[in-house]
């Protein structure tokens, strides 16, 4: 096999950026994330509410403290690179993430999730056939954004292949996504919504609605997060006013007969974290 000396330096330049990126997102949350965390604690009338909240908050500074993730369950890396016009997509981008993913796994270290779908056969490098998953999109940086995604909330959420007649059902649909998935993903949530492209589209949107700033909320954010904070789950599930912390939405055209709509449910360990490759 040809290897292009670029290709390889490159490749490498992408596994150091990666292991960076995933330490970075599993031991500190995001200044928005954190910001949102602790407007719900001021926010919260429920004693137990605020407690758990304030639970929260202790494990996230224990975790800078000493240096460790910040949930036991460290997720399955999902990863979004840009690439600047004189780089190419190459094989060696994405061996670049898996090695990054291998090293960050060994040296964090994190959880090895990620298992064979039917012998469940764990790899014990969190990469496996098409994992992790990389998204790639043109920009001006190469840079290597990581959404490390735990189970029990990708576990709860949703996609609908909605009838367009039914677009003011969303905001029932955002909520009854919540309501089915209970305490499961650790509430207080952060809600990704994808509405519109095509079955796969929507989904797409929802995960990368997750990747934007959650301290804001336009007018439609907010009325499907008040759906959601009507239901009155809280944090953990044990009640009170803070189920959902932010939802974000992205959107895309779609079929005249279509209109998906997909959730991403994020739990309150909202991690991420962008690092720019170096060359
Ligand atoms: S849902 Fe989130 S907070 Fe709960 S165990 Fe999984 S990663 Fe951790």
């Amino acid at each position: 096999m040809m290897v292009n000396p670029a290709d390889t330096t490159i490749s490498g330049a992408l596994a150091d950026a990666t292991e960076r990126a995933l330490r970075e997102a599993e031991i500190r949350l995001p200044p928005d994330v954190l910001a949102v965390l602790r407007r719900a604690t001021a926010a919260e009338r429920d004693a137990i509410a605020r407690q758990e909240l304030g639970n929260i908050l202790e494990n996230i500074a224990l975790a800078e403290e000493r240096q460790v993730p910040i949930c036991q369950d460290t997720g399955v890396p999902v990863v979004y690179l840009t690439l600047p016009p004189d780089i190419g997509l190459s094989p060696g981008l994405f061996e670049g993430v898996r090695e990054g993913v291998r090293r960050a796994t060994a040296a964090i270290p994190l959880r090895p999730n990620v298992v064979d779908p039917l012998t469940r056969e764990n790899t014990n490098d969190n990469t496996g056939a098409g994992m992790p998953a990389v998204h790639v999109t043109p920009g001006d940086r190469l840079t290597v954004t990581v959404l490390p995604k735990g189970a029990g909330s990708e576990n709860v959420s949703r996609i609908g292949m909605l009838l367009p007649s039914q677009a003011a059902e969303i905001p029932r649909f955002v909520a009854e996504t919540m309501l089915l998935a209970g305490g499961k993903p650790c509430p207080p949530v952060i809600l990704g919504v994808g509405i519109g492209g095509t079955f796969d589209v929507a989904a797409a949107l929802a995960k990368e609605a997750l990747l934007l700033p959650v301290d804001t909320m336009d007018d439609y954010e907010q009325e499907l997060c008040d759906a959601v904070n009507a239901l009155g789950i809280g944090p953990m599930g044990l009640g009170g006013d803070t189920t959902a912390l932010s939802v974000k939405v992205k959107r895309a055209g779609c079929h005249t007969a279509s209109l998906p709509v997909a959730v991403n449910v994020q739990c309150w360990a909202s991690r991420r974290a962008t690092v720019e490759v170096k060359r």
